[in-house]
């Protein structure tokens, strides 16, 4: 993680001309993330009158290299130029992120992987979860609640995991229907074009909001303008 750091700091000076700091938080601590369960993130954030990148851990997350390391990529990725999309009818739009995490996802493993993170390990538990809840069917029932939500969720656990894994969870997924088909939709967009270049991938995302037909203004996201705004504008 200290090369990730390394880095970071580097990158910054280059692309930002500004050191932007980590500061290491609780989620608990942010006023919009609070309610969101399990899920860790980094965002930039004013403390003391500086900008700095905060990365919000869940409690179980705390002091986790790997999430630490996995969020700093998300980031890293964005400082690189990666856009994303965003719903302008929607400001809490939770179908923006959901999409926006599942195409950063292939970048972030790569990347990841590059800085000797031991992501097959983390795959491998959750393509054993994954079939588990299909298996016995419990919190699938509570996935229903949000369908699309659940294909997304399996889509990236199989378009990032190891064959031998994914091929597995592929077999399991048969049994539900439903669910089998839109993941592979999600699937075959992903593989559509080069999801590594950045414009390609940008155009991915929006593949997805038209062949679901997901309502709303949606637009291009420009996270690196936004961030320099953030810096030069405090
Ligand atoms: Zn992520």
């Amino acid at each position: 993680m200290l090369k990730i750091i390394a880095d970071w700091h580097i990158l910054c000076d280059e692309i930002l001309n500004y050191d932007l700091e980590i500061l290491l938080t609780e989620r608990r601590f942010h006023p919009r993330l609070s309610n969101n369960v399990g899920q860790s993130v980094a965002l930039p954030n004013i403390v003391n009158e500086k900008v700095v990148m905060c990365v919000y851990l869940d409690e179980d997350a705390w002091l986790d290299n790997y999430i630490i390391s996995h969020e700093l990529c998300h980031q890293r990725l964005k400082l690189k130029g990666l856009k994303t999309i965003r719903n302008l009818s929607d400001p809490q739009c939770f179908i923006e992120n959901m999409i926006n995490t599942l195409f950063d996802h292939p970048l972030v493993y790569k990347l990841h992987k590059e800085y000797g993170g031991d992501v097959n390990q983390m795959k491998k538990k959750q393509v054993k979860s994954i079939m588990n809840i299909i298996v016995k069917d419990i919190h699938m029932k509570k996935y229903r609640g949000d369908i699309f939500f659940a294909s997304i969720h399996v889509a990236d656990t199989i378009f990032n995991s190891p064959i031998n894994y994914s091929r597995r969870l592929k077999e399991i997924l048969k049994r539900d229907e439903d669910l089998e088909k839109k993941v592979n939709i999600i699937l075959s967009i992903m593989k559509k074009s080069d999801i590594y270049n950045y414009d390609s991938n940008l155009t991915l995302r929006f593949n997805i909001i038209k062949e679901f037909n997901i309502k709303g203004e949606w637009i291009i996201h420009d996270d690196l303008k936004k961030l320099k705004n953030i810096i030069y504008s405090n």
